[in-house]
């Protein structure tokens, strides 16, 4: 059996092996030999401020391959504490800076839609421009802090985005580290792209696509919703659904991923406060060849 050590004096309070605070530590103890399990399982008493909680279900899943003796003998993995609460943002001197319409992106809206209404998408989402034309897509949360920016380059005719030879994305936070002006734990959490918008309207219905550029596309032609981007499959979580509490989604996967966007709306509506739709659009209209190919809604609509 495990369980905290029981307080019995200064003693049995330690020092927090993430914050560093002096005795506000609690370790678990093995109840039959009354001995800590290791020195960094336990939780601190910090709980907002730290917020660090190491398990012993924890600890012995990380460790399952040590047998009991070489729990005395090798030094157990000990998983890397990424703190709870601790989010970190980037000035917006930074977004001030870059606000710009010299990107290939922006030329090729230019090119497909009215001047007034690029100017206004530039103007909502804050698009930005490096010195190589290329857009920066700001990730600024619903308290205007920002979180990050992605760098993204496009071929001003077609739209189509062109990718570094690695296929790896620039980011704005990356750029920041390398010279610098970030510290180098730099604790990111991305949020949608286009969140800052959230509060301009508390009774808009929101869509959401995966890619910022499908944002920027559906919102110069249904601006009667919000438009926000996942900025990849993998980003639409619970926790990052939560600034969605008591809102109307409808989400538009591109097609092939309706399937898995579908599931997880299912999750997502029964822990958060939000009623999500899932829209079948591409699916009906799409033809066999343009679902392999895994066309969005923005292809539509500059067809
Ligand atoms: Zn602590």
């Amino acid at each position: 059996m495990f369980q905290l050590q029981p307080y019995k004096g200064k003693s049995t309070r330690h020092t927090c092996p993430a914050c560093g605070h002096k005795m506000c530590f609690t370790l678990y103890i093995n109840t039959d030999t009354n001995q800590p399990i290791h020195l960094k399982v336990g939780i601190c008493n910090r709980a907002i401020k730290c917020g660090y909680h190491y398990t012993p279900k924890q600890y012995f899943a990380d460790n399952r391959n040590l047998t009991n003796n070489d729990y005395q003998n090798k030094t157990p993995y000990i998983k890397p504490f990424q703190p709870l609460h601790k989010i970190d943002f980037i000035t917006e001197l930074y977004v001030k800076k870059s606000l710009s319409q010299n990107s290939n992106f922006v030329s090729f809206l230019y090119s497909k839609f009215k001047p007034e209404q690029v100017q206004r998408a530039l103007f909502a989402y804050k698009l930005g421009a490096t010195k190589n034309n290329e857009v920066i897509f700001w990730q600024i949360d619903t308290l205007n802090r920002v979180r990050t920016g992605k760098i993204m380059q496009y071929n001003p005719l077609t739209g189509k985005r062109i990718k570094h030879q690695s296929g790896a994305i620039d980011w704005v936070h990356n750029k920041l580290k390398q010279s610098k002006l970030l510290n180098y734990n730099f604790n990111l959490k991305q949020c949608f792209f286009g969140e800052h918008l959230l509060n301009s309207d508390k009774n808009k219905w929101i869509g959401i696509v995966e890619s910022e550029k499908t944002a920027i596309i559906a919102s110069l032609n249904f601006p009667n919703l919000i438009w926000l981007a996942t900025g990849s499959l993998n980003n639409l979580t619970i926790e990052r659904c939560t600034v969605l509490t008591n809102r109307n989604i409808i989400l538009y996967p591109d097609l092939g991923a309706s399937l898995l966007w579908e599931s997880k709306a299912i999750n997502i509506q029964s822990k958060t406060n939000c009623t999500i739709k899932v829209s079948k659009l591409l699916n009906q209209i799409a033809t066999i060849n343009e679902k392999e190919n895994g066309c969005d809604i923005g292809d539509y609509i500059l067809l």
